[in-house]
């Protein structure tokens, strides 16, 4: 990797969180980045610069890292489930679980909602199987999940 793909990359993941994190109201403080955009307090040295229309905002780092770490978790597991045979034919895989678990617990720190399903919009339980799925959204698309169940009736239909 050259340094220029190394930056192309912080940018490009710049801006998966902007898209999927940023907080729809944000104050006019943190529209202009003096504040973070997710926790309010001031942004410091080690700040990220993200994307939006007609602002500047930025976020303090550990915010910033804790919603990358849900992101790539959650890109982590949908990598997998789309290359593996156990996974697509729906069976129970320990892999897609070990993905998942360590999805949800970026949750918390990432101040993301715990996973429902975007079919039935039921809370999806741990003992339920389900799988990540990239919604359109009322206004954007945003990263969310599927029971099995629900995703197997979508197919069929
Ligand atoms: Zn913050
Ligand atoms: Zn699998
Ligand atoms: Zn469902």
């Amino acid at each position: 990797m050259t340094e220029q793909d190394v930056l192309a990359e912080v940018e490009r993941l710049r801006l998966l969180v902007s898209q999927f994190t940023m907080p729809a109201q944000l104050t006019a403080e943190q529209r202009a980045g003096s504040a973070c955009a997710w926790c309010g307090g001031k942004p410091g040295p080690a700040t990220a610069d993200l994307h939006a229309v007609g602002m500047t905002p930025r976020g303090c780092s550990d915010c910033y890292w804790a919603r990358l770490n849900w992101i790539t978790s959650w890109y982590d597991w949908q990598d997998h489930i789309a290359e593996c045979e156990y996974c697509l034919g729906g069976s129970m895989c320990f892999v897609s679980h070990g993905r998942r678990t360590t999805h949800e617990q970026t949750i918390t720190d990432a101040g993301q909602p715990e996973l429902s399903c975007g079919s039935c919009t039921g809370p999806i339980l741990r003992t339920e199987m389900a799988v990540p799925r990239r919604w359109d959204g009322d206004t954007a698309p945003y990263l969310g999940y599927i029971h099995l169940r629900c995703a197997a009736r979508r197919r069929v239909r």
